[in-house]
């Protein structure tokens, strides 16, 4: 196990615990050496400084999202500026726009973006390729895509972090205090997009 490099005091980031890669996320948070707890219910949103919304299927968070009657609460505290963080279908859950979404599928609604669900096609479903984390250093950071959403625009307002060498196609991207990845880096141990995203929170 790499060794804890930093102290963060008293971060602590929830992790939307209502479906898809839960551990994954908290297991790279541990290795950022950040607390990290799980959001279940609209109360545990109380004592976080960021939220994580796991990849998974979108279909099925927006579902749970909205039985868990979590889509007002959180909604509101992003409105209230929280870094909140969403890896693939966590990314679909914040978009403007679902291109192929199903009809009843809901989203926050705040990152000005148009994905495109499975954007990569059936036969690419999955695939690792390297992406590029600037536009300087080279396509390094390992990329793992799983029925992966596709960028198809971006507003104004949003910043690309992040391509992926592939196609060119933007799969980091940001928002302010929103941040998101069309890719896992949960699955991977470099720990870079992580601490990207802690870095947003020390802004605050
Ligand atoms: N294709 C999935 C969806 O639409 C996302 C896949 C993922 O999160 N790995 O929700």
């Amino acid at each position: 196990m790499r060794e804890k490099h930093r102290f963060f005091g008293n971060i602590v980031v929830g992790v939307l615990a209502l479906q898809g890669d839960v551990i994954e996320h908290r297991r790279a948070l541990d290795l950022v050496g950040v607390k990290s707890k799980e959001v279940k219910v609209p109360s545990d949103l109380e004592s976080i400084d960021g939220l994580i919304i796991p990849g998974g299927e979108s279909t099925t968070l927006s579902l749970l999202v909205e039985l868990g009657g979590m889509f007002d609460v959180i909604g509101e505290k992003i409105a209230g500026r929280m870094p909140i963080f969403g890896t693939c279908a966590g990314l679909i859950m914040l978009s403007k726009e679902i291109i192929d979404g199903r009809r009843d599928q809901k989203s926050f609604e705040v990152f000005e973006v148009s994905v495109k669900r499975n954007g990569y096609g059936r036969q690419l479903d999955s695939f690792e390729a390297p992406i590029a984390l600037d536009g300087t250093s080279p396509p390094n950071y390992p990329g793992v895509f799983i029925r992966a959403p596709a960028v198809v625009s971006l507003g104004d307002k949003v910043e690309v972090l992040g391509k992926v060498i592939k196609d060119e196609s933007p799969v980091l991207i940001r928002q302010g205090r929103i941040l998101g990845a069309t890719f896992h880096p949960e699955l991977t141990d470099d720990l870079r997009v992580h601490e990207l995203f802690i870095s947003m929170i020390e802004e605050v």
